[in-house]
């Protein structure tokens, strides 16, 4: 049952993604037909970077939903899973614990557990125990002739948040907005803000025009909306004139 850590891997982003964005906009205002707009600007991300800029800084964001982006992630905790999966403007597939056996589980550790020499031990004590536990009860069921899922969808029940789980995400560029603004922030749980990270970089790196000013929402509001006692300093709390 080795540690394991997030990989992550961008599967899919719309093509011509800003192209797309550009005409969606256009289409809200101008007269032409969008159809030819798309077909007119295809070369010129210059032009359309700066318009997108300007309508998102003004709060028009629905023409954001036409471009998606397809992640695939593996090596994070259903502990994670859980969280991402509230967010529901978007698609997921997850591996099944009906389908796919738990031979060997992999799980996360968290940080604080392994910085603790006495806890890490007690952590790992556990997952051995209950792989043991899933194993002896696969094998018990078996004897009452159930296998497979059936059998799996029962034992699955004694395994632990920590049991590492595979997932393909697909959201549109208005929900990924959303969710870097709820998941960036320092107050998220450490697993699932690690990975909201790593998906901002890889939307930055291929849609800079939109993602440039994401991140957690103080990065749009100019303020911590959390109050004082959860601010984490990068911006004064509402209500508090300057900066910490
Ligand atoms: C720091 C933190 C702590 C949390 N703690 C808890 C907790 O203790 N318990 C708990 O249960 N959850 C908790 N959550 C989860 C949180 O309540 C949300 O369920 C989750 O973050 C998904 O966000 P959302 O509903 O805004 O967004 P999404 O589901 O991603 O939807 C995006 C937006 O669409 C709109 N929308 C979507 N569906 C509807 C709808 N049915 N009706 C109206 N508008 C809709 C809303 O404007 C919403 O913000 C926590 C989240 C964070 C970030």
């Amino acid at each position: 049952m080795p540690k394991v850590t997030v990989n992550l891997k961008l599967l899919e982003v719309s093509a011509n993604a800003l192209a797309l964005i550009y005409a969606a906009c256009r289409q809200c205002y101008s007269e032409q037909f969008a159809g030819d707009i798309f077909d007119q600007i295809k070369d010129d991300p210059v032009k359309q970077a700066a318009f997108i800029k300007k309508i998102i800084s003004s709060g028009h964001e629905s023409p954001l939903e036409h471009v998606k982006f397809t992640f695939a992630i593996q090596g994070v905790s259903r502990a994670l899973t859980h969280q991402l999966v509230r967010h529901r403007l978007a698609s997921y597939s997850q591996q099944s614990q009906r389908y796919v056996k738990e031979k060997d589980f992999d799980y996360i550790i968290p940080p604080a557990i392994e910085q603790n020499n006495l806890a890490l031990d007690e952590f790992k004590k556990i997952m051995d125990l209950i792989q043991k536990s899933y194993s002896k009860l696969s094998l018990l069921l078996a004897g009452d002739g159930k296998s497979g899922e059936i059998a799996n969808q029962d034992v699955r029940f004694v395994l632990p948040q920590a049991a590492e789980t595979k997932i393909i995400v697909t959201m549109n560029c208005r929900e990924l907005i959303h969710f870097f603004k709820q998941r960036c922030c320092t107050r998220a749980q450490w697993e699932i803000r690690h990975l909201a990270q790593m998906m901002l970089e890889v939307c930055q790196k291929n849609l800079p025009a939109v993602f440039s000013e994401a991140g957690a929402k103080c990065m749009a509001l100019g303020f911590c909306p959390e109050g004082e006692k959860f601010c984490c300093g990068k911006f004064a709390p509402r209500g508090v004139e300057k900066n910490k």
